[in-house]
C-alpha cells in the first residue's frame, strides 16, 4: 500500500453557530453575542487515494491566516511524506514554524494536519481512531455546555439545561464573567435553586477576573456546590492560579487556552490547576493530546477536554478512563454524521478513522474565498 501524501488541500468554512455565544472573553463587535465560527479544514490524500479529514476552529480571528499556514507552509512539507508517520511529521511541522507560532494559529493548523493523519491511519487500518489509541472505553458521559451564555436570561438558560438533563446528561456548565461579579453569583444561585442540590453545575469565567475578585467569587461558588471554577484569571499567569488553587476548595479547571504538553506540565508542576482541559485543536491534535492525558494521569489530575467533541471523543474513549465530553455542537452541521449520544453518553462514530465526512455541498455553501 502506498501511503505517501499526494495532496493537502486547505479550505476555510464559516459556520453559523447553532446558538450565538458570549463569554467573559468573547463577544461580537458591539459587545453582543458571536454568531459564527471559523473552521479551517484540510483534506490530505495519499497516492493510493485514501483521504483524511482534519480541521481547526477559531472564533474571533486567525481564520484566513490558519488556512494560509496550511496551504503555503504545511502542504509543501507534507507532500511525498508517509501519512502514517504522525509523530515524525508533528515534530517536523513544529520545528519548522516554532519561531512564528509555538501556540496559537500555527499549532491549530498543525492540529488539523494531525487529525487528518490519524483519520488516514484509521482508514488504512479499517478501525476507528479510539481503537487504534487503546480502546479504553466505548462511550463518555456528556455535560451540556451550549446553553449558559452571558446574554441569556436565567429562564433561557434553564430551558436549555433542562433539555440536556432530560437527555440524561451528567450536568451543565454556565458562563460567568459579567463586569459586576455579584450578577454572576446571583445567576448561579438561581440556577442552583431551580435545578436542585444534586445537579452537577460547573461555571466558566473565561479569564475575566483578577485575583481578589476570583477569590471572592470562588468562595461564593463553594457555598453553591459548584463542580468546578473554570479559567478564573489570565491563562499566562501560572503563579496566580497556584495561589487561588491553594486558597480555595473548589477545583480550578484550566487548559483550553494552553498550547502544548509543556504548558500543561508547567501548570501541573506549580499546582495551579485541579482539572486539565486540553482542546484537541489548540494543543496540536491527537498526537499531543494523548501525551497531555498521560501527564494528567501521572499527576493524579482529572481531565475534562474542551470542545470539538466530534474528534475529542476518539481520544476521550481511546485513552481516558473517566473524562467527560463537553457537549457543544458548534461545528456539528459541517458533518454528515450526527453525533451519537444515548442516555447522556457520547459514542465515537462507527466508521474507520475519525468517522466524519464533510460533503462538498457543505464546503461550497460555507466556504470563505
Ligand atoms: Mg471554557
Amino acid at each position: 500500500m502506498n501511503t505517501r501524501i499526494a495532496e493537502a488541500r486547505a479550505e476555510l468554512l464559516r459556520m453559523p453557530l447553532p446558538r450565538p455565544m458570549q463569554s467573559g472573553s468573547s463577544s461580537g463587535k458591539k459587545g453582543g453575542p458571536v454568531s459564527h465560527i471559523n473552521m479551517p479544514v484540510v483534506f490530505i490524500t495519499t497516492e493510493d487515494g485514501v483521504r483524511g479529514l482534519g480541521y481547526a476552529w477559531s472564533l474571533l480571528g486567525g481564520a484566513t491566516a490558519t488556512r494560509c499556514v496550511l496551504k503555503d507552509d504545511f502542504a509543501p512539507l507534507l507532500v511525498g511524506e508517509d501519512a502514517l508517520d504522525n509523530e515524525r511529521l508533528w515534530d517536523k511541522l513544529y520545528r519548522r514554524l516554532q519561531t512564528v507560532g509555538r501556540v496559537g494559529l500555527v499549532t491549530q493548523a498543525m492540529s488539523a494536519v494531525d487529525l487528518a493523519l490519524w483519520d488516514i491511519k484509521g482508514r488504512v487500518a479499517g478501525l476507528p481512531v479510539y481503537k487504534l489509541l487503546g480502546g479504553r472505553r466505548e462511550s463518555a458521559p456528556c455535560y451540556g455546555s451550549d446553553g449558559g451564555w452571558l446574554y441569556m436570561s436565567v429562564q433561557e438558560m434553564l430551558a436549555a439545561f433542562e433539555g440536556y438533563l432530560g437527555q440524561g446528561m451528567m450536568g451543565v456548565k454556565m458562563k460567568i464573567g459579567h463586569e459586576d461579579y455579584r450578577k454572576d453569583v446571583q445567576r448561579v444561585r438561581e440556577v442552583r435553586k431551580a435545578l436542585g442540590d444534586d445537579a452537577w453545575i460547573a461555571v466558566d469565567a473565561n479569564q475575566k477576573w483578577d485575583f481578589p475578585t476570583a477569590l471572592r467569587v470562588g468562595r461564593e461558588l463553594e457555598q453553591l456546590g459548584v463542580a468546578w471554577f473554570e479559567e478564573p484569571m489570565l491563562c499566562e499567569d501560572i503563579p496566580v492560579h497556584a495561589r487561588l488553587a491553594a486558597a480555595l476548595d473548589i477545583p480550578i479547571a484550566m487548559g483550553e487556552t494552553l498550547g502544548s504538553r509543556f504548558e500543561f506540565d508547567a501548570y501541573i508542576r506549580a499546582g495551579a490547576a485541579d482539572i486539565l482541559q486540553p482542546d484537541i485543536v489548540r494543543v496540536g491534535g491527537i498526537t499531543e493530546m494523548v501525551k497531555i492525558a498521560a501527564l494528567g494521569d501521572v499527576a493524579g489530575l482529572p481531565l475534562a477536554p474542551h470542545h470539538m467533541m466530534e474528534s475529542t471523543i476518539q481520544v476521550a474513549c481511546g485513552v481516558m478512563a473517566a473524562a467527560p465530553i463537553e457537549y457543544m455542537p458548534w461545528i456539528a452541521a459541517a458533518f454528515s454524521e450526527p453525533a451519537r449520544i444515548e442516555n447522556g453518553r457520547m459514542f465515537p462514530p462507527a466508521g474507520p478513522g475519525l468517522g466524519l465526512t464533510i460533503p462538498e455541498e457543505t464546503i461550497r455553501r460555507f466556504r470563505v474565498e
